[in-house]
């Protein structure tokens, strides 16, 4: 395979790139150029096994020749056609599609194009609903700490992650539940942590605070992907969907990691047998393919914003690309995969596997904490003295270098294959990722 590149590696410098240290990659490059099943090409055609299945997006493997398919017949039948006040069949057939995999009573589906798109929306979504049931003062959000729901102001104002926080302003009215990691009683968990349910209970005292008739909406991800896989403790979400209920809050699910059979179901609300208000998703839908986002209603908050003059306007918010056609096919292709293969089910099967093999990686030096579940998995690194995030950042290049893919988020490693991978992938992912962490200082 060819990278397609030849000699002419591309001038780098037009590009800002997002959440990169700009000029220390464009010093030292890390070009991907091509991509087939668990693996990646390098620029230079380097093999590198895919160890975080893009960005938590790319779940059903790379180059996948039936959504290619899909989107270039679309492209040739309608490119584009614009949702607002018109249709085209594709959205309303990949919503309905949708609703087969969606957790009970959850029928109701708003496409954006992106994770970032979808919590803003399911955010709006919540305030219009209270709106229209005659409580419009309930415009607070209580997200939580560490929380990650993408760079939109809503999103910023609700995650708890301080270096997307600090250079910009965000809503007034978000406050925050505590997070829930705590290495202290929770190390080495294996799947769910055992302590920590009673920080839901936190709510109670924001409830107390701000008065519950001025809350719209908790949110929260099931699992925390970005700060670091941090799986509930257990009963948390329980408790936490126990008390939205007694104080009138939407509970809101960012799926946008768990979504599409990270946690080896179809979302974390059906894993973890609890049923949001409202879902937000992104990335698995069209399994990376294309940008595309969607949100799930349950039916009675759609229908509670369908009322009035037949001639209004229900909810003033959309995006040009909300059902974008192109995006719906790719969407479409990816769910027969998913359906066809029993991706879902095949990743249930094989975390067992995968939570054995991670937590192989307890006996090396740094290792501070291994946390799993589903597909999902993290290694936490203690900090070198006086340079957080050093060690992760050489992981990250060190893995590369050895044919692996991974994510450091400062000293976190955190994995996440796509959900084709076999137990053969899995045992060559550790053995060379435990090579990379056994040569650190
Ligand atoms: N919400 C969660 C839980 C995410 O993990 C992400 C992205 O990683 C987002 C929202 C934002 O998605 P996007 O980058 O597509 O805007």
């Amino acid at each position: 395979m060819s990278d397609g590149f030849g000699d002419n590696r591309p001038d780098l410098s037009a590009f800002w790139m997002p959440f990169t240290a700009n000029r220390q990659f464009k010093a030292e490059p890390r070009l991907l150029a091509q991509a087939k099943g668990m693996y990646y090409r390098t620029f230079e055609g380097q093999e590198v096994l895919d160890g975080t299945s893009g960005l938590w997006c790319v779940n059903a493997g790379h180059g996948r020749q039936e959504i290619a398919d899909a989107v270039h017949r679309q492209l040739l039948t309608l490119d584009y056609a614009p949702t607002f006040q018109m249709g085209h069949p594709i959205a309303f057939e990949f919503a309905q599609a949708l609703t087969t995999i969606a957790p009970p009573g959850m029928d109701r589906v708003f496409f954006t194009g992106s994770g970032s798109e979808s919590v803003d929306t399911a955010l709006k979504i919540a305030l219009a609903y209270h709106r229209a049931r005659g409580e419009g003062h309930r415009v607070r959000f209580i997200g939580r700490e560490k929380g990650y729901h993408g760079v939109g102001f809503g999103g910023i104002s609700v995650g708890g992650l301080v270096n997307n926080r600090r250079t910009f302003v965000t809503l007034p009215g978000a406050d925050h539940l505590p997070h829930t990691f705590d290495l202290k009683r929770n190390a080495f968990s294996k799947g769910l942590p055992e302590h920590g349910a009673e920080l839901a209970d936190e709510l109670e005292r924001l409830v107390a605070l701000h008065g519950a008739e001025t809350i719209a909406a908790v949110i929260v991800e099931p699992v925390a992907g970005s700060a670091g896989v941090l799986p509930p403790p257990k009963g948390y979400l329980e408790r936490l969907r126990s008390l939205c209920d007694k104080h009138g809050l939407l509970l809101i699910f960012d799926e946008v990691i768990t979504g599409f059979g990270r946690l080896g179901a179809p979302f974390a609300a059906q894993y973890f047998g609890v049923t949001p208000d409202l879902m937000t998703t992104a990335k698995g839908l069209t399994n990376g393919s294309l940008p595309m986002g969607a949100v799930f209603a349950k039916r009675e908050i759609h229908d509670a914003l369908m009322q009035g003059p037949e001639t209004l306007i229900e909810l003033f918010h959309g995006y040009t690309y909300s059902g974008h056609p192109t995006a719906c096919a790719a969407g479409l292709a990816t769910l027969e995969i998913y359906a066809r293969e029993g991706l879902f089910a095949h990743a249930a099967a094989m975390a067992p596997i995968w939570e054995a093999a991670i937590h192989g990686l307890a006996d090396l030096p740094n290792v501070i904490d291994i946390r799993n579940i589903g597909l999902m998995g993290a290694i936490e690194l203690s900090p070198r003295d006086g340079a957080p995030g050093a060690r992760g950042y050489e992981t990250l290049v060190k893995a590369l270098n050895a044919g692996l893919l991974v994510r450091a988020t400062g000293d976190v490693i955190a994995l996440s294959p796509p959900l084709i991978v076999q137990p053969a992938e899995i045992e060559k992912l550790f053995s060379l990722l435990r090579g990379v962490l056994a040569s650190l200082d």
